[in-house]
């Protein structure tokens, strides 16, 4: 537990940027509030850990695990062409991988998806409605 992350803290400013659908084996799975790719989520160790080789080999199995369950249902919710997955970190030091469908006449085809476009968000209703759908197809 780092009190300056807001992974671990789950702060507003965590709260700001997404919305938690459930938990599964080792982590947490948020959806993004910014949808200009449409489905995009975000799969948050549970514990405070900044890189995959920090891991006991049973963590690590499962954190992939859960990355994997999480594209798999937004692949059947969304039909990307593509899932791009995206573990930066430089300043937060806790293990996220970002999961961002892509799509051929969709932004950024072909190239690296933008952090925060800041041009598309849905209603408080909708984010509800679309992680209950995304929880539905979680393995
Ligand atoms: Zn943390």
């Amino acid at each position: 537990m780092d009190e300056s992350c807001f992974y671990c803290t789950k702060n507003k400013p965590l709260g700001d940027l997404m919305v938690e659908i459930c938990k599964l084996s080792v982590s947490t799975v948020y959806l993004f509030k910014e949808q200009t790719y449409a489905g995009r989520c975000n799969v948050v160790l549970n514990s405070h850990t900044g890189n995959l080789f920090d891991l006991s080999p049973n963590n690590l199995h499962a954190f992939i695990d859960d990355v994997a369950n999480t594209a798999n249902a937004i692949n059947i919710i969304f039909s990307p062409d593509k899932i791009n997955y995206g573990a930066y970190s430089d300043k937060m030091q806790h293990l996220h991988m970002h999961i961002v469908p892509k799509y051929k006449d969709g932004q950024n085809w072909g190239d690296t998806f933008e952090m925060n476009p800041q041009k598309t968000y849905l209603s408080d209703d909708e984010y509800i409605k679309l992680a209950g759908k995304i929880k539905e197809k979680l393995k």
